[in-house]
């Protein structure tokens, strides 16, 4: 392709609204151009590495023996309906309606709708297994759209399920979608880390999440080399390390006037944190109730963790303000579990129930109790609650954990029957009798990886694409293209490559040499070969882009590095 006859957009300066250099880079080169808040345009240049992007992840998914289909985006709410999800979803589902006055949705995933395929169309067990995938738009209003494509309210994702007729054949569609997952972001050049995730109201083991790891990421990893155990901080657990060696004392009153925060109490009484509880107070807006969630008082609270065991929602379970603990007759800074265990479900973090005892509110003004004890003093629901963070102990080794920060770019997920009950997909066993099929599910934010990459392959100048994912592979750049042997060199340059299968620009626009470099740097295409005075020698510069490296060489060795590059790739 010649520079001059294509859509070209650079820009020198990036519009405000890109905070973080991988979408900067993405709307400087003009790869991507924004049209409201979280949606959209990709460009020529960005198109192109789309669909290489897509290519990769359809060659994968087809070698794992998944199907491709394409559903529609729009999906009618009946389906929702039978799932339970269409209450359930929140303003994050895209609603709208036809003519008829019917309801209907943008898909932001296809479970309903793969379920509803798969029921009507598969009729003999000898069918199962099956597993169908696409790649295809969704549409999430989220709340917070921000940095570019990493959170975007149209995305492009691909999403596969599969059916089974028993939780063996599900293992066995699990493993194989983690280890496809694994070669598609290995040949996309991610840094990544498949990790443990939270499976939310299904319970199990049932789902890993892989992490793009990155400083910009909106997900907290916790993990530890030496044992590999590595999960996302949401789902994380850590060894119990509960304060032991105290002696048996009965519980005691201690005066703490006016002594309400941890560190107000850590100073005032000279002991440490993590020989207390505290107890947190939250409004469970789903359940219309107030519950109580105690960990050690240097810890916070797993959200998460807690809506799974409250059976509530996260976004209906909110702290108590301030007005709320007054009318339930508690008091501000001073509250525990002691008296009141019967009066509110309290949710007791296990590491709490380890302890020999410890020290926590009173129920009084002014007052907290020491050497309290579970099982002793008061009751609850002894449960894994605890935020876990770095420092904390590896649940295998006992060894400090560690913390990273990663970008979601797929996650996989044992579904079991949760929607194949719900809209009854059935198959015939043998016996006879009607069973739910297994159903597993798995994504990929194919948009969010596009990003990703460019998050991890930048530097000051520009985007460093991979060369199997960049939206060419070389870009030949005349000094000045209206002399004549510069113009043959570089068009037998461009031809030479052309023909040896390599994806290369002959940049035959007017301009200074310093503006079209520029631009190469900013795109980011792995090879420049720059052609200048030393033509009628037949010597040219090369530039790799990912050292930013300038080498004069004969014009047939520059070829050849690229040729090779792109066949190696
Ligand atoms: P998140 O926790 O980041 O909101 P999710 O867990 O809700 O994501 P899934 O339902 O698991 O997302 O969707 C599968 C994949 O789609 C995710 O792993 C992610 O890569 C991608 N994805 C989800 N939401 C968005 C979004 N708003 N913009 C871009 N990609 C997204
Ligand atoms: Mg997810």
């Amino acid at each position: 392709m010649k520079a001059s006859q294509m859509l070209i957009n650079t820009l020198r300066e990036a519009p405000n609204e890109a905070k973080i250099d991988s979408h900067i880079l993405l709307l400087r080169s003009g790869m991507l151009r924004n049209m409201v808040s979280g949606i959209y345009n990709y460009m020529p240049l960005g198109l192109r590495t789309l669909k290489k992007i897509e290519d990769i992840i359809k060659d994968e998914m087809d070698k794992s023996g998944a199907q491709e289909i394409l559903c529609s985006a729009i999906q009618p709410k009946e389906l929702w309906v039978e799932s339970g999800r269409w209450a359930k979803y929140g303003p994050e589902l895209m609603r709208l309606k036809d003519r008829h006055d019917r309801e209907f949705c943008l898909g932001p995933t296809h479970e309903e709708v793969f379920t509803d395929i798969v029921r009507n169309t598969v009729k003999s067990p000898k069918q199962l297994p099956i597993t169908l995938y696409q790649i295809q738009t969704k549409y999430r209003d989220e709340f917070r759209p921000r940095f570019g494509l990493i959170r975007s309210r149209e995305f492009i994702m691909k999403d596969a399920y599969s059916f089974d007729k028993d939780e063996e054949g599900l293992e066995k569609n699990y493993k194989l979608m983690y280890d496809t997952y694994t070669n598609i972001f290995t040949r996309l050049h991610l840094h990544f880390q498949p990790v443990l995730a939270d499976t939310g109201n299904i319970g199990g083991n049932g789902s890993h999440q892989f992490m793009a790891l990155s400083d910009i990421g909106e997900s907290t990893i916790i993990y530890n080399d030496e044992s590999g155990y590595a999960a996302d901080q949401e789902k994380a657990t850590s060894m119990l390390d509960g304060y032991k060696g105290m002696k048996e004392a009965p519980i005691a009153k201690v005066s703490t006037p006016n002594v309400r925060t941890i560190e107000e109490l850590v100073s005032f009484l000279n002991e440490p944190s993590k020989n207390m509880a505290k107890t947190m107070v939250y409004h469970d807006f789903m359940n219309e109730k107030f519950i109580l969630a105690m960990v050690r008082a240097d810890k916070e609270v797993n959200l998460i963790k807690l809506v799974n065991e409250s059976g509530s929602n996260e976004n209906y379970l909110k702290l108590a303000t301030d007005e709320e603990i007054d009318s339930l007759g508690l008091v501000r800074g001073f509250i525990g579990p002691v008296g009141i265990d019967t009066k509110f479900d309290i949710y007791v973090d296990e590491e709490l129930k380890d302890m020999d005892g410890f020290l926590c509110g009173a129920n009084e003004a002014d007052y907290h109790l020491s050497n309290v004890k579970y099982g002793r003093d008061f009751n609850g629901k002894v449960c894994d609650l605890r935020l876990v963070c770095e420092g904390d102990l590896d649940p295998i080794s006992g060894k400090p954990l560690k913390q990273a920060r990663g970008i979601e770019v797929g996650q996989i997920f044992k579904l079991q029957t949760k929607y194949s009950e719900a809209m009854k997909c059935t198959y015939v066993d043998e016996d006879g009798k009607n069973k739910p099929m297994v159903m597993g599910c798995y994504g990929i934010g194919v948009t969010r990886s596009l990003q990703s990459i460019v998050e991890q392959y930048h530097d000051e100048a520009g985007i460093k694409w991979p060369i199997n994912v960049a939206p060419y592979h070389c870009a030949v750049v005349p000094v000045k293209y209206e002399l004549d042997d510069q113009k043959d060199l570089s068009d037998k340059i461009y031809e030479t490559l052309k023909k040896n299968g390599v994806e290369v620009i002959l940049d035959d626009r007017k301009g200074g040499l310093g503006m079209k470099l520029k631009d190469w740097e900013l795109i980011g295409l792995p090879y420049d070969i720059i052609v200048g005075k030393r033509a009628i020698e037949g010597i040219v510069e090369i530039v790799d882009r990912q050292t930013l490296e300038k080498s004069e060489v004969a014009y047939e060795d520059a070829i050849k590095t690229v040729v090779d590059a792109v066949k190696n790739m």
